[in-house]
């Protein structure tokens, strides 16, 4: 889910903060937001079109060389980014699919490869998204930061894992009601409501 990518972002973003300090929290934003930038595809394209599993890892070994040779705020935030979406755009093959039912494990679609044009199937190391495995990685990623951090950023950590917590609390209830709520619709009216929007849930 969105927020263990994050944490995942911190982490390099912790290390990195315990190495060069004195380039301050900037650089560590800059790795959550990177961790979380490519499901801002979500409504559109999702895991297609903010996702490059290929060319988010291969400008990330640039920005990385460059940050290590000169560590500054703005290179080691740059560098940070990269190499979260990286990671991010990476990890999702080893999670679910992308079907509304991802614990079914029915679709072979987990992240678009854009360099070789085909997606990646999901291995399923985590089932799905907001599943309990999903949950326990967000906790461990939570530790680092929650441990090396105090004030607003360890808050903002802690908010994180509640977050993540709810969601995995609903993240098939949410289904079963999207289900009713679209087979209440009357036809004529899901017409109108975008395809894939409502394929699955019909
Ligand atoms: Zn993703």
């Amino acid at each position: 889910m969105a927020t263990t990518h994050a944490l995942a972002g911190v982490v390099l973003g912790t290390v990195v903060w315990a190495l060069v300090p004195e380039a301050g929290m900037l650089p560590v934003l800059a790795a959550a937001l990177g961790g979380l930038f490519p499901d801002f595809d979500l409504y559109a394209g999702h895991r297609k079109t903010l996702h490059f599993p290929v060319y988010f890892s291969a400008l990330a070994v640039p920005a990385v060389a460059i940050a290590a040779l000169n560590p500054t705020t703005a290179t080691l935030a740059v560098a940070l980014f990269l190499a979260a979406a990286a990671l991010h755009s990476v990890s999702d093959m080893f999670g679910g699919g992308l079907e509304l039912k991802p614990w079914l494990g029915t679709s072979d679609r987990a992240v678009y490869d854009h360099w070789n044009d085909r997606w990646i199937a999901p291995k399923r190391w985590v089932r799905y998204d907001g599943s309990p495995e999903d949950l326990a990685l967000a906790l461990v990623f939570a530790v680092p930061p929650v441990l090396v951090f105090d004030g607003i950023t360890e808050t903002i950590v802690i908010g994180a894992v509640a977050v993540s917590g709810v969601y995995v609390l609903l993240r098939k209830p949410m289904v079963a009601i999207a289900e009713r709520l679209v087979a209440a619709i009357p036809d004529h009216l899901v017409d109108h409501v975008p395809e894939r929007f409502v394929r699955d849930l019909r």
